[in-house]
């Protein structure tokens, strides 16, 4: 039996450290964590385990996913989610999906119900819409912006969102990887971030790690920075390592800023950023006064 873990993050973005919001992100972190935490102490799949801790970080209104996601520029909002098991590398993912609270579990059902992998815009919402998914109105993701970090403060069209991960591993050793969001604020209708991208916003395989990615989805997506967690790791580096490295190497290659949580294969966890914040959540083990949380 494998020794479970799970990992969770609520946004590499331009956080106020000592802000209320920053304050209601850490504690859904913690949350989601216990969340997912619960699912594998049951037995449950890592699977299970992100989707449900997603499902938590999705309803905070104050993270940029699901409820509390960013308008674009039309003041619609359009959002993108990506789920990945490391055991079959079977993934699923949706962009620029609408009227949905829980755009997670969409991913997964295109990942367990559909031939495909990934679908986007009007044939996403009609695949919804097949499938009887919950749909809910655009006011119930619009939250107002002093909730989301939506104030002035934060440049009109800046390039980060606080978008919400997970990466577990269950009692038999197998990884999993959720990513989900709102996308950038402000951004431009049809625009389509690293977040549901398979190997930028995230990546599982049980054979390296699970990986979910946060930040400036316009660097991330140009050097695949989950998958290259994954591939540092497969070159002997442990997760923390391995999360540390592919961040300079962002720097150095593109520019930008990012934020990165992982689970090796030996179920070692890593967590790194080079932006102000990143809340964040884990425990490793049975014992979930074990809980570590930090920022
Ligand atoms: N990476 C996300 C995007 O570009 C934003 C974020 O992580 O906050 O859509």
């Amino acid at each position: 039996m494998a020794n479970i873990a799970i990992i969770v993050h609520g946004g590499a973005g331009a956080w106020d450290v000592e802000s209320e919001r920053m304050r209601v992100g850490q504690a859904a972190c913690r949350e989601a964590a216990l969340a997912g935490h619960a699912v594998l102490q049951a037995g449950g799949s890592a699977l299970d385990a992100v989707e449900t801790a997603v499902h938590v970080l999705e309803d905070c209104p104050a993270l940029d996913a699901g409820r509390g996601s960013y308008p674009n520029a039309n003041g619609e909002v359009e959002m993108d989610a990506l789920i990945m098991d490391g055991r079959s590398l079977n993934m699923g993912a949706v962009a620029a999906i609408q009227r949905v609270r829980h755009p997670i579990s969409l991913a997964r059902h295109v990942m367990v119900d559909t031939q495909h992998t990934f679908l986007v815009g009007p044939g996403a919402d009609a695949f919804a819409d097949q499938i009887s998914f919950p749909r809910c109105a655009v006011q119930e993701l619009i939250v107002p912006p002093e909730v989301n970090g939506g104030q002035p403060a934060r440049p009109a069209a800046g390039p980060l969102g606080d978008t919400v991960g997970a990466v577990a591993m269950d009692a038999h050793g197998d990884l999993a990887a959720a990513t989900s969001t709102g996308g950038t604020r402000n951004k431009m209708p049809g625009r389509v971030g690293d977040s549901p991208l398979v190997g930028s916003g995230g990546y599982a395989d049980n054979w390296t790690a699970g990986v979910s990615a946060t930040g400036q989805g316009e660097a991330i997506m140009k050097v695949v920075l989950s998958k290259r967690v994954c591939d540092l790791v497969s070159d002997g580096l442990s997760a923390q390592a391995a999360c540390e490295a592919a961040i300079r190497l962002l720097e150095e290659r593109v520019g930008g800023e990012c934020g990165l949580i992982a689970i090796d294969a030996q179920g070692q966890v890593g967590v790194a950023r080079n932006t102000r914040a990143m809340p964040f959540a884990y425990v490793v083990g049975a014992d979930k006064e074990g809980m570590v949380d930090g920022r």
